[in-house]
């Protein structure tokens, strides 16, 4: 599981402040500060990469990639290849983020995104970074059929998924949507309103709790039947592959919610993916014991 919390404002800070870093690391990753000078506002990026760099699968398949496409002075795979090297083998506690975060500006710069000195989302700027590098190694295909085997996004971060309406009353079905998902976002509203729900109604937590809690969140509101039958009913999700690694974006619903500390009550270490969503028959996956 990999947590990346953004959103909102947040002030500034250097390290691993923004996000919560798994409770066990099957490896030991040397930990280091991040700096974000008055004014640089690069928290947010600092919490993308610090997410990156502490899970074990990504520094890991990301420190064997070699060859890419380079963008030069605007090429975030050489900054994070840089940065990763300065985590590994430099001597400082705190580093400069900035290589990285200028290249993210750079790149982002039509879109007006992640630029210099301006506050950003730290689960978009992952999303981002995830993306750009399956944009530097695996060009050639197409980013939602992606099957490249050295695509570290795809093949280890996306969450391929289709969402369905299906009548239990009369059997009509809506088509189904398929999509690819990075990072499963949630409200964190939601996530605590459903947590007090769920609490009154058993005696004590359990195991498959947390991805129960993650599917109540994020129920969609109810609809007409397709063939207006007259029954409402809830989209289903149905996820299609096991990936590695899932990714929750908490999404803030103020700058300043005070729901902080109710929202880490709810985390859970563990997730079955089958609790969150439907998962077609046939996959049931290495995932169940997902680690940190
Ligand atoms: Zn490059
Ligand atoms: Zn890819
Ligand atoms: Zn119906």
């Amino acid at each position: 599981l990999a947590w990346v919390c953004g959103g909102g404002g947040g002030g500034g800070g250097a390290g691993t402040q923004g996000i919560l870093t798994p409770r066990t690391m099957t490896s030991i990753a040397p930990s280091k500060g991040l700096s974000n000078e008055p004014g640089q506002n690069s928290c947010f990026l600092n919490s993308a990469l610090q997410v990156l760099w502490h899970l074990d699968i990504f520094r890991r398949s990301f420190r064997q990639l070699t060859t890419h496409k380079c963008m030069e002075d605007s090429c975030i795979f050489c900054a994070l290849k840089s940065i990763f090297a300065q985590f590994q083998y430099s001597s400082d506690k705190v580093l400069p983020s900035d290589a990285l975060r200028s290249a993210l500006a750079k790149t982002f710069q039509d879109k007006q995104r992640f630029q210099l000195g301006i506050m950003d989302d730290a689960a978009e700027c992952f999303e981002n970074i995830l993306m750009r590098i399956h944009f530097h190694i695996a060009d050639e295909t197409k980013e939602d059929i992606c099957t490249a085997r050295h695509c570290i996004p795809h093949q280890k971060f996306a969450m391929m998924l289709f969402e369905q309406c299906v009548c239990s009353s009369c059997g009509a079905s809506s088509d189904p949507l398929p999509f690819i998902q990075m990072v499963h976002y949630i409200s964190t509203t939601s996530l605590c309103n459903q947590a007090v729900k769920m609490l009154e109604s058993r005696e004590k937590a359990t195991p498959g709790m947390f991805g129960e809690l993650l599917r109540n969140a994020s129920m969609g509101d109810l609809r007409n039947c397709p063939s207006q039958c007259g029954q409402q009913l809830r989209m289903a999700r149905v996820l299609l592959n096991s990936p590695e690694i899932i990714t929750i974006g908490l999404v803030w619903d103020s700058d300043h919610s005070d729901l902080a500390e109710d929202v880490i009550h709810t985390l859970g270490t563990c997730l079955r993916l089958g609790d969150v969503s439907r998962i077609r028959h046939g996959i049931k996956a290495r995932s169940e014991q997902s680690e940190g």
